[in-house]
């Protein structure tokens, strides 16, 4: 078993003048060295565990220990272990990343020999921007700008607040590029999504919340299986008499130019079945798939 670096039980917020638990008598466990993905909705209660962890919102209940250390007990200490990257993008224009970097450093109060920015604004492909203005950096620079700010301390466990919301597809893939990286450091990196993509492509381990409740709970290749079903439709050139015998079993639907198929993504490959229309002359003028989505795994989660 894979020692465990965070270790919440029970916690438990309600806030004023709310009916409704904004988290509801949780407990998670996250494993040293993982990258943990907390997946919901909006208002499912990620922000709430996020700020308890980071100290900006008092729990009502429940303990957290983070690396063995009791929140309730050394609060400091806990904050000091966990490096937080917000959503929002928080940087002062006028100060090159190699300032904010040293401000932040000060705020911190890290030791001067353990101060490693160039080290840590070049892991994240910013070395030759040190120097350069804040406001001169692009957009998916200053994200990267925020990570290296929160790693100033050299926190063992980065907590990503939603990395990539409103973020384009070459920086996203960039972002998820430098998490992993950090990850392969031994950094325990926790990212809260809404965006199931994210979490398939990085994460080892999920939790998923729904209205203050963990629903789910799991290695991300046990959850997934939940989501296993894929569907393609697959429009022909001509009319089609007969489905090839091998695909039959997939077939839900067919009609005149287009068959649409169903089946188990961890069992069947797209492209095999693709391939026995190929083999068989059929001309194919399109192919459309239709993935699991985060809708689907709450509507099966819960059904449970
Ligand atoms: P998420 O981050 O998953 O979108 P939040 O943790 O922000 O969810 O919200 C969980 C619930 O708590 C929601 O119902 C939200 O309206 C409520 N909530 C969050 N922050 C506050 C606050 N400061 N005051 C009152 N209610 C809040």
């Amino acid at each position: 078993m894979k020692k465990k670096i965070i270790k919440v039980k029970n916690l438990t917020k309600q806030y004023k003048g709310d009916s409704k638990y904004a988290l509801d008598h949780i407990d998670l466990e996250i494993s040293q060295g993982s990258i943990f993905g907390l997946l919901g909705p909006n208002g499912a209660g990620k922000s709430t565990f996020i700020n308890i962890l980071a100290g900006l919102v008092n729990k009502d209940a429940g303990s957290v220990y983070v690396c063995g250390i009791d929140l309730d007990i050394d609060p400091k200490t806990v904050r000091g272990n966990l490096g937080i990257v917000p959503q929002e993008i928080i940087i002062d224009p006028f100060f090159t990343p190699m300032e904010i970097m040293n401000i932040q450093a000060g705020m911190y109060a890290v030791k001067k020999k353990n101060i490693r920015n160039a080290e840590i604004l070049k892991k994240l492909g910013l070395g030759d921007k040190a120097n350069a203005y804040a406001r001169s950096l692009s957009g998916g620079m200053k994200r990267r700008l925020m990570v290296a700010k929160a790693m100033v301390h050299n926190p063992p466990v980065l907590i990503l607040d939603e990395p990539t919301a409103g973020v384009d597809v070459d920086l996203r893939s960039r972002l998820w590029e430098s998490i992993k990286n950090l990850n392969k450091k031994g950094i325990t990196i926790i990212l809260t999504t809404h965006y199931l993509k994210e979490a398939e492509l990085l994460c080892d381990e999920i939790a998923v919340i729904n209205k203050g409740k963990v629903i789910a709970k799991d290695s991300k290749v046990n959850l997934l299986k939940i989501l296993d079903e894929k569907e393609i439709k697959i429009e022909f050139s001509e009319k089609i008499s007969e489905i090839p015998k091998k695909i039959k079993p997939f077939c839900v639907d067919k009609k005149n130019k287009t068959v649409t198929l169903k089946f188990r993504k961890s069992q069947i490959n797209t492209a095999d079945l693709v391939k026995e229309f190929v083999d068989k002359k059929f001309e194919l003028r399109d192919i459309t798939t239709k993935e699991s989505d985060l809708e689907d795994i709450f509507i099966k989660l819960l059904k449970n």
